[in-house]
């Protein structure tokens, strides 16, 4: 068993051992700043060798779980050894993760942390998950690297495996990127103890600001405060999605950010969006809902600055009903904002 600060510090040697060997493939990129409609900047990276890279179907979580049992799971055991960071532990026993490099990576450093016995990736975050991320970005910021954390959680978030997962992204600056936490930042709020939303974004996200003490909490207090935020945004979450008539029945999807400032949860409608100068299918994930798309080509990129990324992210995710839920004090009472 690993502390959260033994993690951070063996990122460095591991990512690059793991390269070195061939063992982890890294895709170079360049990072292009985009101004939308809305006056909202966000970041494009463009990684063409990533269009060498065959895609992942999307698993279906729910469909027939024990058919999914059947398929290769990337993050049971044996491990990759060149992979494998550490491990981590909760309060519990039965609270064990196991910390892996990304195989495929697009920023040095991405890594995951994976539960140690299979769980499901359409499953809400526990607060032993919440509290180990929220440490492994402190420790990070104690060694003055800035990162976040993301969850793509159900069919249409984006996400590739249904092995429960939760992901780690170093940032430059942590008041800067990714794009959305920064207008996190610049929001006023009358009391800090509510959900907001970020009413500039075209779609609907439901927003919770930690206390500024939260570090030094202990972790059972971190546990409490983490998931009490947590719980009141998928209350919003759910309220949101029983608005659109046409969402489909079972859980819903959703993509999560976590900062050391904020909890992002933006449901989201499609994994999919049909660009409409090329006719092709950009899958979005959590990076792409923080305003950080990725894509493979040049004529992508123009396709995606030619249609605005706020449309694209409302045309995934949905129509916000913050105002409604306002007024009618729906599930969470949410902040005048
Ligand atoms: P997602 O696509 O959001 O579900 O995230 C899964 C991540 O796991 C992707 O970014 C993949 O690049 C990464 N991945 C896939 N296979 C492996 C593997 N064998 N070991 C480590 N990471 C992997």
């Amino acid at each position: 068993m690993n502390t959260p600060a033994e993690i951070i510090a063996k990122l460095p040697a591991t990512f690059e051992a793991a390269k070195a060997t061939g063992n982890l493939f890294f895709f170079p990129s360049t990072v292009h700043t985009h101004v939308d409609d809305f006056g909202i900047s966000y970041e494009i990276r463009l990684c063409p060798a990533l269009q060498h890279k065959p895609p992942l179907p999307t698993p279906h979580f729910d469909a027939d779980p024990e058919k999914e049992k059947k398929k290769p799971d990337p993050f049971a055991p044996p491990y990759n050894e060149k992979l494998l960071i550490g491990e981590l532990r909760g309060e519990e026993e039965e609270d064990q993760y196991v910390l892996l490099l990304n195989k495929f990576s697009v920023v040095p450093y991405h890594f995951l942390m994976v539960t140690k016995k299979f769980q499901s990736q359409s499953s809400p975050l526990m607060p032993p998950e919440l509290a180990q991320a929220y440490k492994l970005l402190d420790a990070a910021h104690r060694t003055g690297q800035n990162m976040f954390a993301f969850y793509n959680c159900g069919d249409l978030s984006g996400a590739s495996q249904p092995h429960k997962h939760i992901q780690f992204l170093p940032v430059p600056a942590e008041e800067v990127s990714p794009p959305i936490e920064r207008l996190a930042r610049e929001q006023q709020l009358e009391t800090i103890d509510r959900p907001f939303t970020i009413s500039k974004l075209p779609y609907a996200n439901h927003v919770f600001r930690l206390p500024s003490d939260l570090a030094m909490q202990s972790t059972e207090q971190l546990e409490d405060t983490l998931c009490s935020a947590f719980l009141q945004l998928l209350d919003l979450t759910i309220s949101t999605v029983r608005h659109n008539a046409d969402y489909p029945s079972g859980n819903p999807s959703y993509n999560v950010l976590l900062t050391r400032s904020h909890i992002h949860v933006i449901p989201r409608r499609f994994e999919n969006h049909t660009l409409q100068a090329t006719g092709e299918e950009l899958s979005v994930n959590a990076l792409g809902a923080a305003g950080m798309l990725l894509v493979k080509s040049e004529p992508e990129m123009e396709a995606v600055k030619a249609e605005g990324l706020g449309k694209i992210l409302r045309s995934v995710g949905l129509e916000s009903v913050h105002e409604l839920q306002v007024q009618t004090g729906a599930s969470a009472q949410e902040a005048d904002t």
